[in-house]
C-alpha cells in the first residue's frame, strides 16, 4: 500500500477524525496511486494515522475511512458499513407509513462520496468519489443481499463528480429499469418519483419530518408552499385540511408531477392551484395584488455553495424572507428554510431579523427545524450539518 506523507503540523484535524485531507497538507506521495486507490496516511515521523482514498484531481486528495491500523480496508470493511447504515433506518421504516428515505449518508456513514436512498422496492444512488466508485461492485452486492431492490439506479449527474475527475452518469446499475413514476409513501401520503428525471435522486427526503410539523399548523389555513418542487409540503397540508393550498416551483416537471401527486392521493376536493414561476417575480405579484396567506413555507435551492459565497447568499435569503413576511397575515407562520451548509443557524437568525426589520414586521421564533435522522452528522465532520429552517410566528 501506497503512503501519503502529511505535512508537520497538520496531524490535528486527522487526529480529531476529520475524513478530509486536503492537498495542500499533503508532503510527498510515495508512488504514483490510482485515483480512488487507498492508501496509507503517515505524518511526518512516518507513523501511521488513517487510511483513505487517495485522487490527485480533487482538492480533498485524500478522504480518510479507517483510523485503526490494524483493520484492514477491504470487501468485508465496505460490507460492514453499508450494514450498519441500512439498520440504522429500520426505525423511520417500521412504522409502514414511509417506505422511503435516505439509506447511506456520505461521510456521516462513514463510506465518503456514496448516497443511497430507498424508494419503496427501487435504489438510486449518487457516487460522488473514485474510492466509492472502486467499491461499488461489492457495495451493490451487499445492497441486493440486504434489501432485494427491483433496480439500483445511478444517479450521479452532479458536478462534484467532476472535481474527482469523474465522468457524469445516469444509468441502470443492477435489476430492471424503475418505471418513470416509482410509488412510495412518506407519513402514509403516495408520491410519484421520476427517478431517472427528477432533481438530485427524484426526492428530497429530508424534509420528511419538516413537512409533519408545518402540516399540523395548516388546518383552516390559507397556504402559500414556495420552492414546491414534487409537493411535500403542500400535500401534507391538504391532508391536514388546509382551506387552500397555492404551490409554486419554476420546474415545470416537478409542476406536473405535484399535480399528478395530489390525484394518487385524492386530495382534489381542497382548494389548490399550482403555479409554474419564478418565486421572487410570483411573491412580488402576490403583493401587488394584496394577497396574503396564513402559512408560508419557503425552502429555496442551496444559495451558498460555499463560505465564500455566503454575503451574496444572505442578501438573498433576506430580501425572500421580507416578501414572505409581507405577505403574511397578521399572526401568520411562516416555516423558512436553508440547505447551504455555510449558512448556521446562528447566522440564518441574523438573517431572518434584517428581514423582520426591512418588512417592518415583529418576528418570534417558535421552532428550530432540522435534517432528520437518515441525514446523520457525524460529530468529527459538522460539514455534514446543512439543513436548517425556522418557524416564525409575524406580527
Ligand atoms: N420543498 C420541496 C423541495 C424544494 S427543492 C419539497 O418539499 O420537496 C427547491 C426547488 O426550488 C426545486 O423544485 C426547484 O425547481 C425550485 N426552484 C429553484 N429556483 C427557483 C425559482 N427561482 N423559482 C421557483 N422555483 C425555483
Amino acid at each position: 500500500m501506497i503512503d501519503v506523507l502529511l505535512k508537520k503540523g497538520k496531524e490535528k484535524a486527522v487526529l480529531q477524525r476529520h475524513p478530509w485531507v486536503f492537498s495542500g497538507a499533503i508532503e510527498k506521495v510515495k508512488g504514483n496511486p490510482a485515483n480512488g486507490e487507498i492508501v496509507r496516511l503517515v505524518n511526518a515521523q512516518g507513523a501511521f494515522m488513517a487510511y483513505g482514498f487517495y485522487n490527485n484531481q480533487s482538492r480533498v486528495a485524500v478522504r480518510l475511512l479507517e483510523w485503526d491500523e490494524s483493520v484492514a480496508v477491504n470487501d468485508d470493511w465496505f460490507r460492514n458499513k453499508v450494514r450498519i447504515a441500512v439498520a440504522g433506518r429500520a426505525h423511520i421504516l417500521a412504522s409502514g407509513e414511509t417506505d422511503t428515505c435516505r439509506l447511506i449518508f456520505s461521510e456521516a456513514d462513514y463510506l465518503p462520496g456514496l448516497i443511497a436512498d430507498k424508494y419503496a422496492d427501487h435504489l438510486a444512488l449518487q457516487v460522488l468519489t473514485s474510492g466509492i466508485q472502486n467499491a461499488l461492485p461489492v457495495i451493490i452486492d451487499e445492497l441486493q443481499q440486504l434489501l432485494s431492490p427491483l433496480s439500483i439506479y445511478d444517479k450521479s449527474d452532479a458536478t462534484s463528480r467532476a472535481h474527482e475527475g469523474l465522468e457524469t452518469t445516469n444509468t441502470l446499475l443492477a435489476g430492471t429499469p424503475p418505471p418513470e413514476l416509482v410509488m412510495v409513501k412518506e407519513n402514509g401520503i403516495t408520491y410519484g418519483i421520476n427517478i431517472a428525471e427528477g432533481q438530485k435522486s427524484g426526492f428530497y427526503c429530508d424534509q420528511r419530518d419538516n413537512r409533519r410539523l408545518l402540516a399540523s399548523y395548516s388546518k383552516g389555513k390559507k397556504v402559500l408552499d414556495c420552492f414546491s418542487y414534487t409537493g411535500g409540503f403542500t400535500l401534507n397540508s391538504l391532508r391536514e385540511g388546509a382551506a387552500s393550498v397555492t404551490s409554486v416551483d419554476s420546474s415545470a416537471l416537478a409542476i406536473e408531477t405535484l399535480n399528478e401527486n395530489i390525484n394518487l392521493n385524492n386530495f382534489n376536493n381542497t382548494e389548490h392551484i399550482a403555479i409554474k414561476s419564478d418565486v421572487n417575480s410570483q411573491l412580488r405579484k402576490f403583493r401587488e395584488e394584496g394577497d396574503k396567506f396564513d402559512v408560508i413555507v419557503l425552502d429555496p435551492p442551496k444559495y451558498a455553495p460555499s463560505r465564500s459565497a455566503l454575503d451574496r447568499a444572505s442578501r438573498a435569503y433576506k430580501d425572500l424572507n421580507r416578501i414572505g413576511m409581507q405577505l403574511l397575515n397578521s399572526g401568520g407562520l411562516l416555516a423558512t428554510f436553508s440547505c447551504s451548509g455555510a449558512m448556521d443557524m446562528e447566522t440564518f437568525k441574523q438573517v431572518l431579523a434584517w428581514a423582520a426589520l426591512d418588512a417592518g414586521k415583529q418576528v418570534q421564533f417558535i421552532y428550530q427545524f432540522h435534517q432528520p435522522e437518515d441525514h446523520p452528522v457525524r460529530s468529527s465532520f459538522p460539514e455534514g450539518e446543512y439543513l436548517k429552517g425556522l418557524l416564525c410566528r409575524v406580527w
